[in-house]
């Protein structure tokens, strides 16, 4: 794994919470799941497109590597994926 490679398990549970944060907001099909994301798959569908803040590395590195290390910023984020698959 690369310094830069979030262990994303492609459960697919933030792209059927966008409406949780005002910056996917806009991607809510209505039903707090992201327009772009396959319900049988559990795959995006634009994903070689997805937006920025899609893209956790990416993200990191123009917006928040001056304010965390990245392996602190991973363990964050993985707090958020369990807590989101507990249905929190
Ligand atoms: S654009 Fe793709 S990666 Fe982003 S929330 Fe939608 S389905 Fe998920």
């Amino acid at each position: 794994m690369s310094k830069l490679s979030f262990p994303c398990t492609a459960c697919g549970q933030c792209c059927k919470k966008v409406n949780l944060s005002e910056q996917t907001d806009y991607l809510n099909r209505g039903d707090g799941t992201c327009r772009h994301f396959d319900d049988n798959s559990l795959l995006c569908t634009i994903y070689e497109y997805r937006p920025l803040i899609c893209r956790v590395e990416d993200y990191y590195e123009k917006h928040l590597s001056h304010l965390y290390e990245w392996d602190g910023f991973v363990k964050m984020n993985l707090e958020v994926c369990e807590q989101l698959k507990d249905g929190k």
